[in-house]
């Protein structure tokens, strides 16, 4: 064989350990390189600790709602290091079964940093290695803005190991890890405020969807502001810190949070030694096949800056290792229709357009809307709705998204995703039987 390896990859996260595992079990020779945590961002500073922590978060609404059902204790109190030590421990276990997978599947695991060195060859610890093939796969990392005082914000990454719970904190951005921390935090006690430069946070995501959202998070205490930017941070003598807004207003908070968006891992990659282009964002430049511009160089998850999901990142490296060592059974990823949940409190889920995207893309559109108070709230003071929405095709009856901001809503949606892969209409949905009672059957009684 001309090359140590058929298969190298750079990067033991989502995408890069699926496509690894899957070549090794095809039959080919494949190595990986990881030079932080086995995993990578969805099992160590991603998914999985985050909604370890919204589960924390939650826990102190059901607290006060078990009282509506006869239960009392003593006020409950709350230990960050507990929980950030208990989070820990699970993330080690996970750790130890991405080494396993690894290694059981006959891939061999390098420790270390990878550098390109041509278009065939990587080096890690000083150790030189060629590939017929390798597999970008390094991920993405916070991306702050360039205002004075950044280095006092932080990010995801540093709030998951965070030796206390902030008391008064400000999450700056209006995506998912800025709705999905402000709820952390707010729910587990600390005054929080989120700072988001837009008209209203969740970018993309239906209209109504959004305005359900700020409601419930306005009703629950979470301080929301919007058309609201930082414009410097800095640190008190007290060592709290000040961030000043570009209207002037001041804000004094014990953390500034900063949740602004991810950037390609590319640092100290060797790039420079191939022919890999970028794209006018910064991520590395593929073909529907993964394939860069360097052709024995492919990369994808969210280096690729497409779909930044960790589904998304383990399909793709699934279809690259079928691909390369199993084409009979390649099928491309199909990007219609990613089911996808903001694990906010309470929780989004969504698959398929909004409704502002269903009449953008031409479509005759019927609207069904359901805002409820889940019955599992109903003996308790919480107010709580849940929103469920239905987007129609009224040319053809197809189901073209659903919606729903509510407790569980990632678990029903999960399902429904499925009706609409299977190309489901709104006779479907309405001959479907429902479970009674949930919440989930909702979707099929809305006339
Ligand atoms: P990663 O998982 O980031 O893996 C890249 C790996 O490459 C890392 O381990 C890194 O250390 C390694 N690496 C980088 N450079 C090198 C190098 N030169 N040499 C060796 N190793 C290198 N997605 C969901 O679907 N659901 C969620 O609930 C969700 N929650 C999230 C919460 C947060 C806070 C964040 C930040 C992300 C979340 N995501 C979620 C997104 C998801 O984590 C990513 O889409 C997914 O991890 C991408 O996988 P990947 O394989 O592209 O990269
Ligand atoms: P997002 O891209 O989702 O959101 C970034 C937010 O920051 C947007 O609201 C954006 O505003 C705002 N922003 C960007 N630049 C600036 C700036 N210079 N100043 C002020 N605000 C700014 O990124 P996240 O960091 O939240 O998450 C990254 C990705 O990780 C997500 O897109 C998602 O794919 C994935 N993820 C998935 C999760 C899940 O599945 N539950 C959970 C967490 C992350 P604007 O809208 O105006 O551009």
């Amino acid at each position: 064989m001309p090359y140590d390896f058929d298969l190298f990859v750079i990067g033991a996260g989502s995408g890069g350990v699926r496509a690894a595992r899957f070549a090794a079990g095809y039959g080919a020779k494949v190595a990986v390189a990881e030079s932080r945590y086995l995993g990578g961002t969805c099992v160590n500073v991603g998914c999985v600790p985050k909604k370890l922590l919204v589960y924390g978060a939650h826990l102190a609404e059901t607290f006060e709602q078990a009282q509506g059902f006869g239960w009392s204790s003593e006020q409950p109190s709350f230990d960050w290091p507990t929980l950030i030590n208990n989070k820990n421990r699970e993330i080690q276990r996970l750790n130890g079964i991405y080494r396993n997978l690894l290694v059981n599947s006959g891939v061999e695991l390098l420790e270390g940093h990878a550098r390109l060195l041509d278009k065939h060859s990587v080096e890690v610890n000083g150790q030189r290695y060629s590939a017929a093939n390798i597999l970008i796969a390094t991920g993405g990392w916070p991306q702050v803005p360039d205002i004075p005082g950044k280095e006092l914000a932080i990010t995801s990454n540093e709030a998951f190991f965070l030796k206390t719970l902030p008391k008064r904190v400000l999450v700056v951005g209006g995506g998912y890890i800025a709705v999905e921390f402000a709820s952390i935090f707010h729910g587990l006690g600390a005054q929080t405020s989120l700072l988001y430069r837009g008209e209203l946070f969740l970018r993309g995501f239906d209209s109504a969807v959004r305005q359900h959202l700020k409601d419930e998070l306005t009703r629950k205490g979470l301080d929301l502001q919007f058309n609201c930017d930082i414009t410097r941070i800095e640190r008190q003598e007290d060592g709290s810190l000040l961030a000043t807004l570009q209207n002037g207003r001041q804000l004094p908070a014990d953390c500034v949070f900063y949740a602004t968006g991810r950037r390609p891992m590319l640092d100290n990659l060797g790039l420079e030694n191939t022919a890999v282009e970028l794209d006018e964002r910064g991520f590395i430049k593929v073909d529907e096949h993964y394939v860069s511009s360097e052709p024995s160089i492919l990369a994808l998850g969210d280096v690729i800056g497409r779909v930044q999901l960790t589904p998304v990142a383990l399909a793709e490296g699934m279809a690259v290792a079928r691909r390369l060592f199993r084409p009979q059974e390649y099928r491309k990823v199909d990007y219609n229709l990613i089911p996808t949940a903001v694990f906010s409190l309470p929780n989004i889920a969504t698959v398929g357009l909004s409704e502002e995207q269903a009449r953008a893309a031409g479509h005759v559109v019927k609207v069904f809307e359901s805002r409820f108070r889940p019955m599992q709230l109903s003996l308790t003071e919480c107010q709580e709705r849940t929103l469920m929405k239905l987007v129609v095709d009224a040319e053809n009856d197809r189901v073209l998204g659903c919606h729903m901001v509510g407790p569980d809503s990632g678990e029903i949606i999960q399902g429904l995703a499925v009706a609409l892969k299977a190309g489901a209409t709104k006779q479907i949905f309405d001959e479907t039987l429902g479970i009674h009672p949930t919440a989930a059957e909702e979707f099929v009684t809305m006339r």
